[in-house]
């Protein structure tokens, strides 16, 4: 039934073998960066990639500071704790996304509330978003209160799904009138732009990652993104121990993290972001060529959103209903051609199915149709 598709797809790809989702490309500075950390013997937690990793991603973005993490789930759990995120304290997220943004508010001790999306940009719905505190907060003392369960709402974590960048400034301007942090999920939307800012710069904070299936990759890693002087410095001093300066002593002032990212794995990111555009350009491309494809076919491919560039870091299609997913996954995924459906919601999971939720039609819509397809950056 899907012949046709997995055949275009094995043409773009130029190949009969597997065709994995994402599989990351070294191209460029990779090994000769990787030589020069080993010869330096500066592998681990100090060193000049992780320095100039840092500087470079801020201008990328276009923040004022970056310090960079061991993953992305240390970032957002960072990130949480910097903006005040305190146990008992109620996080604001979407439902559908990937478990790292969950786990990071649980490992806070803080509890999720879940506002949908949007079909359109697969991200937090402002709308969603301006309904459920219209309904259920109030502000006093600075402080947004939950009226139904007397709990402060801290912070508010959107994420950009697949690299489509969600209506951040909305979602900005009501996280501000409310009160509440915002710290924008951006793991998987560098090089995506929403009314020509980058993603992850719109928020009190933003987090990318470097994982290996992500857009560029460090093996493992990942980083938070700011224009706040003092918090860039209280994410360092968290994330390295809390270790207070000294040229021998032992000294650390609060209860600290080991969420430093290791030079070496710097020295592969570094590299990997020299060629960021590369990636993009070949991304948008292939973006293109599905988009061409799909156009005349009985599926609908995702593009970006109103007002924005995504990066097209995984494409994805809808299909008509959720047999017509599940038979897609298995045609393609038994003739070679990896593809997976969107994420279960994350208020379907047993750790939060008794969360608070509003309204979550898109995203159950959504839950049963999307179907990531292979979004590799084509070799050569
Ligand atoms: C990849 C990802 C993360 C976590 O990143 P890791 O580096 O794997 O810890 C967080 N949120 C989203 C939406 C992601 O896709």
């Amino acid at each position: 039934m899907y012949k046709d598709v997995i055949d275009f797809i094995k043409s773009v790809y130029k190949t009969d073998e597997f065709i994995p989702l994402h599989e990351p490309r070294f191209i460029g500075n990779e090994k000769k960066y990787l030589n020069e950390c080993i010869d330096s013997t500066f592998v681990s937690s100090v060193g000049e990639f992780v320095d100039r990793f840092e500087s470079s991603i801020a201008e990328f973005v276009g923040a004022r500071y970056a310090v960079a993490t061991s993953n992305g789930t240390s970032a957002l759990h960072i990130s949480l704790l910097a903006v005040g995120v305190e146990s008992g304290d109620e996080v604001i997220t979407q439902p559908l996304t990937f478990v790292a943004t969950c786990n990071a508010i649980s490992y806070c001790n803080a509890i999720p509330v879940f506002v949908d999306v949007d079909r359109d940009t697969m991200g937090m719905s402002a709308i969603s978003l301006k309904v459920f505190l219209e309904e259920n907060a109030i502000v006093e003392n600075d402080t947004c209160i939950n009226k139904k369960t007397g709990k402060a709402i801290k912070a508010c974590v959107p994420m950009h799904t697949f690299g489509h960048p969600c209506r951040i400034d909305e979602i900005k301007e009501i996280c501000d009138k409310y009160n509440i942090s915002l710290v924008e999920d951006a793991a998987e939307s560098l090089g995506s732009y929403y009314k020509d800012k980058h993603t992850g710069t719109f928020g009190k904070l933003g987090v990318f990652s470097f994982n290996g299936n992500k857009i560029i990759t460090s093996g493992g890693g990942g980083c938070v993104v700011t224009d706040d002087e003092e918090i860039a410095k209280k994410i360092k001093h968290m994330t390295t121990t809390a270790k207070v300066p000294h040229k021998w002593e032992y000294k650390h002032d609060m209860t600290g993290y080991n969420y430093r990212m290791p030079n070496i794995n710097a020295a592969l990111l570094v590299a990997q972001l020299e060629n960021i555009s590369v990636f993009i350009k070949n991304k948008h491309e292939l973006a293109r060529m599905y988009e061409n494809y799909f156009s005349t076919k009985n599926m609908t491919f995702v593009k970006s959103p109103v007002n924005s560039e995504a990066n097209y870091w995984l494409n994805s299609i809808i299909l008509n209903s959720k047999e017509d997913r599940d038979s897609f996954l298995e045609e393609t995924n038994s003739r070679n051609v990896m593809t997976r459906p969107i994420w279960c919601l994350m208020s379907k999971l047993d750790m939060y199915k008794d969360a608070q939720c509003g309204d979550l039609d898109n995203s159950v819509w959504l839950e049963s149709r999307v179907v990531n397809i292979p979004s590799s950056v084509r070799p050569g």
